[in-house]
């Protein structure tokens, strides 16, 4: 499990949101609360990914580290821009076509990611990784 699975937010989660999640678990898990053995690991396994995610610098390095291993076992096809994508005005997305015909799609709200992201074809199990 990766810290955020841990602490049962999403990646995109603000501060906020992970420290309610921590205060939540922590209720629930905290040792003086849950006196067998279990509780008080499961309360230092969540101690500590929020040392690590609640620190903004710490988890900027977390969280590439976490990219590079589950980026390791992909097989990426093609690094792209988003400037390689097309706009769709309709649908509001941008799209890039996959070598199988079928599409990549980023949709147009959620543009606040401003980190590397990977794509995974629609139809087929190729993937590209699109820089930001
Ligand atoms: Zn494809």
């Amino acid at each position: 499990m990766n810290y955020y699975q841990i602490l049962q937010v999403s990646k995109n989660a603000t501060q906020e949101e992970i420290k309610q999640a921590y205060q939540n678990l922590v209720r629930k898990h905290h040792p003086d609360k849950n006196l067998e053995n279990e509780g008080s690991e499961k309360f230092l396994e969540i101690d500590k990914a929020y040392k690590i995610i609640k620190d903004p610098a710490l988890r900027k390095i977390y969280d590439s580290e976490l990219f590079q291993k589950e980026s390791s076992h992909l097989i990426i096809h093609n690094s792209v821009t988003k400037k390689d994508f097309t706009y769709d005005e309709e649908e509001n997305i941008y799209y890039y076509e996959c070598k199988c015909g079928s599409f990549y799609t980023i949709d147009n709200n959620d543009n606040s990611t401003s980190e590397d992201i990977i794509l995974s074809c629609d139809e087929c199990s190729l993937n590209i990784l699109v820089k930001n």
